[in-house]
Formats: C-alpha cells, sequence, structure tokens
C-alpha cells in the first residue's frame, strides 16, 4: 500500500473515506444499491461519496437512503471539465458540463461543495491540462481546487499516481486518494484517511489539510472483468439507457 500525505503532522488521521465511485447510472456496472451494500458488507469505511459522470441520480439517491447505512454518505458527482474531471462533493445540483477547471470550482462552490480535481495526469482525459497541471501545480490553488486526489486506484497509465504526489508535494492543498471503483470489489481501493470519523469530521480535515492518500491499483483481473463487460455495453450503444431496473426511484 502506497500512503501519501504533506503537511500532516501530530494529527491522527483515524476516518477512513472513498469519495469517487460509478454505478450504473454512468458507466459502473452495479446499481447503487449494489454498491452501497457492498461498503456496508466490507465495513471498513466511514464515509463514502458516489460520483457518476455528470449524474446525480445514483448520489441522491444513496443520500436520501443514507440512513439505512452504516456509514456517512455525501452526495456528490465527477463532472467533465474542459481542464479534466472534478469531483463535485456536496453537491445536489448538477453542474456543466465543458466549462473550464476555474469556471467549474467557482459552480461547485456556489452551492456549498468541495471540488477536487481527479487524477489529475490520466493523459487520456485532457492531456494539455495535465500538462499545465504538471508545469504550473499553482494553478490548482489559483482556479479554486479544494483538494487533488493524488491515488486514483483506477489510473490507467503507469506512474500516473506517483507523479501527482510528487508534483504536488509543495502544494498547499489536501490529498485524497480514492478507488474510481466502477465494480463493488473495488471499493476501498483507495482510501482517504482523515481526522474524525463524520462526513463533518472529512469536510473539516479538507479544510485544514488533515489528510492523507492511500491505495494500491486496481488488479489486472479487474480492468480485464470491466473491459469484457464495457465493451459490448458501448457496441450495443446503450451506456446510458441499459439498465432500467437499476434506476433509482427519485423521491
Ligand atoms: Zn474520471
Ligand atoms: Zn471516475
Amino acid at each position: 500500500m502506497l500512503i501519501m500525505k504533506h503537511h500532516v503532522k501530530n494529527v491522527e488521521l483515524t476516518g477512513r473515506a472513498d469519495l469517487h465511485m460509478h454505478t450504473t447510472v454512468s458507466d459502473g456496472i452495479a446499481t447503487v444499491a449494489a454498491m452501497l451494500d457492498h461498503v456496508a458488507k466490507r465495513g471498513e469505511l466511514d464515509v463514502i461519496a458516489i460520483t457518476d459522470h455528470d449524474r446525480l441520480e445514483a448520489s441522491l439517491w444513496a443520500y436520501a437512503h443514507r440512513d439505512r447505512y452504516p456509514f456517512e454518505i455525501i452526495p456528490g458527482l465527477e463532472v467533465t471539465t474542459r481542464d479534466g474531471h472534478v469531483l463535485a462533493l456536496w453537491c445536489t445540483d448538477p453542474i456543466a458540463e465543458g466549462m473550464s477547471l476555474a469556471e467549474t470550482c467557482s459552480a461547485i462552490h456556489d452551492q456549498g461543495g468541495v471540488a477536487v480535481l481527479a487524477h489529475p495526469f490520466e493523459p487520456t482525459i485532457a492531456p494539455k491540462a495535465s500538462w499545465r497541471y504538471f508545469r504550473q501545480p499553482q494553478v490548482l490553488v489559483e482556479s479554486g481546487v479544494d483538494a487533488i486526489e493524488v491515488f486514483n486506484a483506477g489510473a490507467f497509465t503507469p506512474g500516473n499516481n506517483w507523479l501527482a504526489g510528487l508534483v504536488f508535494k509543495n502544494s498547499p492543498l489536501p490529498f485524497v486518494g480514492n478507488s474510481d471503483a466502477h465494480m463493488p470489489a473495488s471499493v476501498g481501493t483507495g482510501i482517504t484517511h482523515f481526522r474524525g470519523k463524520t462526513a463533518d469530521d472529512l469536510r473539516t480535515s479538507l479544510k485544514h489539510g488533515w489528510t492523507a492518500a492511500e491505495g494500491k491499483p486496481w488488479g489486472l483481473t479487474v480492468y480485464l472483468k470491466l473491459s469484457l463487460i464495457m465493451i459490448p455495453k458501448k457496441l450495443n450503444g446503450s451506456l446510458e439507457t441499459n439498465a432500467p431496473s437499476a434506476r433509482p426511484t427519485l423521491t
């Protein structure tokens, strides 16, 4: 297990969060209920967030049913921006796709949310932006980013997480680690350690930099399993709509 922390001194990080996972509402292969049941069964996480690509249905369903689960749930989504993917945590309203990093962060802050730059050096997502973050890491602070996902267990390109830890070593922004799970088995492969146990504690920790990122990359079998499932889905062109039974009923 790789652990990345900075600025954390004499603070005990007892809480464990995984703030980045997908369901069938975007490109995950399990329903939100299946993901949450799995988290409950594993019993290792104190706080989680369901963050589908640009879609809130599953996350809002999870948040609405949070009393059923023995861990805390933060609502949010993974926003597709011009400058990469941004996790919008504590957000319950949609956020437009395709905006700049700064515009996205300000839209997140407008609804009281927290903006986390996801997998900053995944070159397949927004290569120009990644290059800018590499050359000018201070751009993140200037754009209003609140935390950096320096460990993403699903980051496919080797060295990606290592590079993030290195480039942002001197950044004032707190580090988070997440699984980016697209199936139950991957939940918890990336962890954000924080001070305390609750979602409120996590928010306070992010404000003060009391966090650390930890994780192990998805195994090759996870990628194989996912691609075997995802390729036929894509060929059918039914990525968005193939799981009507999985759609949570919004109340
Ligand atoms: Zn992403
Ligand atoms: Zn993701």
